[in-house]
């Protein structure tokens, strides 16, 4: 079969390698891919631009199913777009995907469905806020209602940090009306997980558990990334928390996505915070996480694309999904400079690496892999403890340079 990726990440590099795998895939478009992708066996880099020109290359081409990396596609459509034209597209409706694109949206279907969450309140009307923050408890977490690129959730240890920030979000509107309206929660303490799962909108199949590490410096210090490396599975997700999550957020969602008639064929993450009080929901994403997919799909023994088939078909039921028994160590390499302004454009050497290396940041010149991002790449090892995966990473890690390099010494 033929499959096209959508994404230019390290997620979409891993998205790639491991359905290329599969021996029912003979060729992979990747738009528009990246340096990594360019090389991966069975697959080619094409820049497609657009919902008109994915749903015309794929009607040309014969492309046999698609599969959607980063969640702007999804929020703008693509889905209903190519269920249309009878194409097969792995991702959920544009309606579903406001679980990750409006998070008034997806406050509310957590409190309908009874799904663990912090307390909340959502505010349209900045005076109505201020109001509030009055006699707020603090800390108090404030969100901008629509993709901010991850920006737009700040946690306010006081009055004045939250008044500042409505200010920034509903009247100076710096995320250009994605902060307009805003929600308002509770703090949770704890520790935060990843589990992405997969669903053809009746049966939830849960992945294994990640955590990621967002600050940019060793010992959490710094500020938040796009996540600079991941530990698969998570040590804090615990057989009891894993089951508390799967009663009081997993079950309840899937049950809520098929009362609210949801169109959801797709990956489902879930961002939670394990406090004393048990797992809490902290926010649906409607797509796999970057980097946690390099860290979670080399511990997945079964055919992904596979899976992702008989999702489409809506036979997941029927599928169970097998996993290594060890762990897996991610570790992300960014740019001088990220999370801010970067300095891009350096060669990048690979020595004599023994694990996988997934290339996101950068682009193929000719043979050379120049970056051209804030997260250029990362390695993933795998070892039967944690301990050992990570030794194997950081090894690999010193066989690699471009200038500026820079990554956590404590993932
Ligand atoms: P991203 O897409 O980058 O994951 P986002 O902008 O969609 O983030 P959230 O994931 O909801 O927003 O929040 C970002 C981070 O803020 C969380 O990973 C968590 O660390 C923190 N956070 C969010 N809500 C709370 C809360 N209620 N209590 C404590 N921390 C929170």
């Amino acid at each position: 079969m033929k499959v096209l990726i959508i994404g230019s990440g390290g997620r979409e590099h891993a998205i790639a390698w491991k359905i290329a795998q599969s021996s029912l895939v003979e060729e992979i478009f990747v738009s528009p891919g990246n340096g990594g992708t360019a090389k991966e066996a069975k697959c080619q880099n094409i820049d497609l631009k657009g919902i008109d020109e994915y749903v015309t290359f794929v009607k040309e081409n014969k492309i046999d199913v698609t599969v959607i990396g980063p969640e702007a596609p999804l929020v703008e459509g693509i889905v209903d777009e190519f269920k249309k034209n009878n194409l097969k597209i792995f991702g959920p409706s544009k309606t579903a995907a406001n679980l990750e694109g409006s998070k008034i949206y997806a406050k509310e279907f957590m409190k309908r469905h009874n799904i663990r969450t912090a307390e909340y309140e959502i505010f349209y009307e900045v005076e109505r806020a201020l109001e509030y923050i009055k006699n707020a408890t603090y800390p108090c977490v404030i969100k901008a209602d629509g993709l901010a690129q991850g920006k737009g959730v700040v946690i306010c240890n006081s009055f004045e940090e939250a008044k500042d920030t409505l200010e920034k979000f509903m009247v100076e509107d710096i995320f250009k009306g994605s902060g307009k309206r805003i929600v308002i929660e509770e703090f949770l303490e704890g520790v935060e997980a990843s589990i992405l799962s997969i669903t053809d909108g009746k049966t939830i199949i849960p992945f294994i558990s990640a955590k990621d590490h967002k600050r940019i410096f060793d010992k959490d210090m710094g500020p938040n990334t796009g996540g600079m490396g991941v530990v698969a599975p998570n040590p804090y997700v615990t057989e009891d928390i894993l089951e508390d999550f799967r009663k009081n957020i997993m079950i309840p969602t899937i049950d809520g996505i098929k009362k609210d008639g949801l169109d959801y064929c797709g990956i489902i993450f879930f961002g939670i915070m394990i406090t004393k009080r048990g797992a809490y929901l902290l926010e649906y994403n409607v797509r796999m996480g970057d980097p946690e997919t390099q860290a979670v799909l080399p511990l997945m023994k079964s055919d992904f694309f596979e899976i992702i088939f008989k999702a489409i078909d809506g036979k997941l039921e029927d599928v169970e999904i097998e996993w290594e028994k060890g762990f897996a160590c991610n570790i992300v390499a960014a740019s001088k400079g990220y999370p801010g302004e970067i300095e891009k454009g350096f060669e990048i050497r690979i020595g004599d690496v023994e694990n996988k290396v997934f290339i996101a940041g950068a682009k193929l010149e000719g043979e050379n892999l120049i970056t051209t991002g804030g997260r250029v790449l990362s390695v993933t090892a795998i070892g039967e403890t944690l301990e050992k995966a990570r030794a194997k990473a950081y090894a690999d890690m010193k066989k690699i340079y471009f200038e500026g390099m820079q990554f956590r010494g404590d993932i």
